[in-house]
């Protein structure tokens, strides 16, 4: 058995009782934090923690320390420190002592476009002389120019590109990454972005999941109607690559009726939904993700009383892109209304080439902080165990929970929730556990 033990935790915070998938409303503020705390990770998974008190002496490695855990439910045991063999057989121990700094959840990032080719740097400087995102796209830009990159950068390429993004954001605590497709824009090009996912989720110790998103924009060379078709037409070879289905569902891209018809044809093969909906407009996106039971509604930047109305008592996590608010300098999502309506919230990147060049997501909980409002714990929530709902992986990784995986960030010592959004570009991170 391969076990660590950290010890000395100044925090440990995001605990959540078993079998809790999501936290909603009030609840998002109520994550455990046990001060002076050990955590033990038995073969990756989160095997117990307590507090130091509880640690009679932990003051040489590689002697035996007592360790008592909750009486309630286990006596006394004895702890084995450095690799030492027992008769229940080898045991790989290693101590790491957290020398007060905090332990908190992996970051899970539900909502990212970053498997693309090149680089958007010239639209960059469009924006930057006035032009709106609207009146890029309408240029011929935005998604379009992406994709048209796309289609000249070979998979082995594209892979290698996307994974310089994968190992920062890795690096920058992220152990939970959803990726969507949506630069092809015709078969070829989306069944390879589907490939380049699939490879990623190999390659690294992250849980990754892929969303097929042939609906993004209407590929060029088809009228709307005939990418519509050819959309559906994809499902079947995207549904053996892809978890989930998505769609633009936005003034001046798709359409409800669209996104009614490429949904049931996406259910037909076992795709459940994750939507784009009311960055650009009140798109109705949310209501028709929401008859088809979506996994996830995500932007919401514009939304009315209705789309939280429509959100009560559903299974579909609402999902806000604070990075794509900041970068477009558009509104940011009415994340303290979700939260007095009684409704769950993510928080996830958006990291694309176009509205969101960042996969940050510890910026990603400080503008949840600073712009929209919500406390440091509620946007820990909205960071980890709800955005591993909003991909599906909340029973696996998102809190500090017996038997999930051990998915944590260890911190420099001195930091605390509140300091990670308040000092915003301070680095705090000492180590990424997997
Ligand atoms: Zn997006």
């Amino acid at each position: 058995m391969n076990t660590k033990t950290i010890i000395n935790i100044g925090e440990l915070v995001g605990i959540v009782p078993e079998g809790v998938e999501r936290l909603c409303g009030a609840d998002m503020g109520s994550m455990g934090v046990l001060r002076d705390a050990w955590l033990r990770i038995e073969d990756g998974r989160i095997a117990d923690f307590g507090k130091m008190e509880d640690i009679d002496s932990f003051a040489s490695l590689g002697m035996t320390s007592k360790m008592s855990s909750r009486p309630s439910d286990r006596g006394p045991r004895q702890l084995q420190i450095g690799g030492v063999k027992q008769a229940s057989g080898e045991i790989s121990d290693t101590v790491i002592d957290a020398k007060g700094g905090m332990v908190m959840p992996a970051f899970c990032d539900s909502h990212t476009h970053l498997v693309y080719a090149g680089s958007r740097e010239g639209e960059f400087l469009d924006k930057l002389a006035g032009l709106s995102y609207e009146e890029i796209a309408a240029r011929g830009g935005g998604i379009l120019n992406s994709s048209d990159l796309l289609h000249e950068t070979s998979e082995d390429d594209l892979f290698e590109q996307s994974m310089v993004r994968v190992r920062e954001v890795l690096a920058k605590g992220t152990a939970a990454l959803e990726i969507k497709s949506g630069y092809g824009l015709r078969p070829d090009g989306e069944m390879k972005m589907l490939r380049v996912i699939a490879r990623i989720r190999a390659a690294v110790p992250a849980l990754v999941r892929a969303t097929f998103l042939g609906a993004h924009a209407v590929g060029r060379g088809y009228t709307h109607e005939e990418y519509v078709r050819e959309v559906i037409a994809m499902i079947p070879q995207a549904a053996e690559l892809a978890d989930y289905i998505d769609v633009f569902c936005d003034k001046g891209f798709f359409t409800v009726e669209d996104t009614d018809r490429i949904l049931t044809e996406g259910a037909r093969y076992g795709l459940r939904p994750k939507i784009h909906a009311n960055e650009l407009a009140v798109s109705g996106g949310v209501q028709i993700g929401v008859k088809h039971n979506a996994l996830s509604v995500d932007h919401l930047e514009r939304t009315t009383d209705a789309e939280i109305e429509a959100l009560k008592g559903t299974d579909t996590m609402p999902v806000m892109l604070p990075g794509s608010s900041f970068f477009l300098g558009l509104p940011y999502g009415r994340a303290r209304d979700f939260v007095a309506a009684g409704l769950p919230l993510a928080l996830a990147s958006d990291y694309n080439p176009g509205s969101s060049p960042s996969g940050d997501m510890r910026f990603v909980m400080a503008l949840g902080c600073i712009k929209m409002k919500l406390t440091p714990a509620e946007a820990l929530a909205a960071v980890t165990l709800n955005g591993a709902y909003a991909m599906g992986v909340s029973t696996e990784t998102g809190s500090v929970t017996r038997g999930k995986r051990a998915d944590l960030i260890l911190t420099e010592p001195g930091w605390n929730l509140t300091r990670l959004a308040y000092n915003y570009t301070t680095p705090f991170i000492r180590e990424v556990l997997f």
